[in-house]
């Protein structure tokens, strides 16, 4: 589950470290979200809010959480780091379209590593990243079809 605002208030509190207005407002976000925002994407929902909050701080808090294994940095090949509240281990659908990236809450745990690599590698973890288009980019490429048969790509 994630963590409400309120746990995640106590538990900054509990580590020593200060809970500010900015950084509840950035626990409200994340908790309140499931597309896996990166950090500008905070920013700008946390502004709406705190108008004079600096991307320096959402900086900050998000890497706090990070680091103390509260939220998950995410690098998915998307070109820019995604965060993740979910903490329970997960796989995630990848659009290399418009970059969203879905959970999937599935049990993979039949998927063993092949031998040779299975020898001497003791797997903790089974992460799967799935890459393609979501529906509404599959719905757009469809419908994006060159007009006439033969079109260039680079005139469309
Ligand atoms: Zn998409
Ligand atoms: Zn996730």
């Amino acid at each position: 589950m994630v963590k409400s605002a309120e746990e995640l208030t106590a538990l900054f509190r509990s580590r020593g470290l200060k809970v500010t207005p900015q950084r509840q407002v950035i626990f409200r976000v994340l908790s309140s979200t499931t597309h896996h925002p990166t950090a500008e994407a905070v920013y700008a929902a946390v502004r709406s809010e705190l108008p004079t909050i600096s991307l320096r701080t959402v900086y900050q808090s998000l890497n706090d959480l990070a680091a103390m294994g509260e939220l998950s940095a995410l690098d998915l090949g998307t070109g820019s780091t995604r965060f993740d509240p979910t903490l329970e281990p997960h796989h995630h659908l990848v659009c290399e379209g418009c970059g969203t990236i879905e959970d999937l809450h599935h049990d993979f745990s039949g998927v063993i590593l092949p031998a040779p690599a299975a020898e001497g590698f003791e797997v903790n973890a089974t992460e799967i990243v799935f890459r393609g288009r979501c529906a509404t980019c599959a719905a757009h490429d469809h419908n994006a079809a060159a007009p006439f048969p033969g079109t260039p790509p680079s005139e469309l």
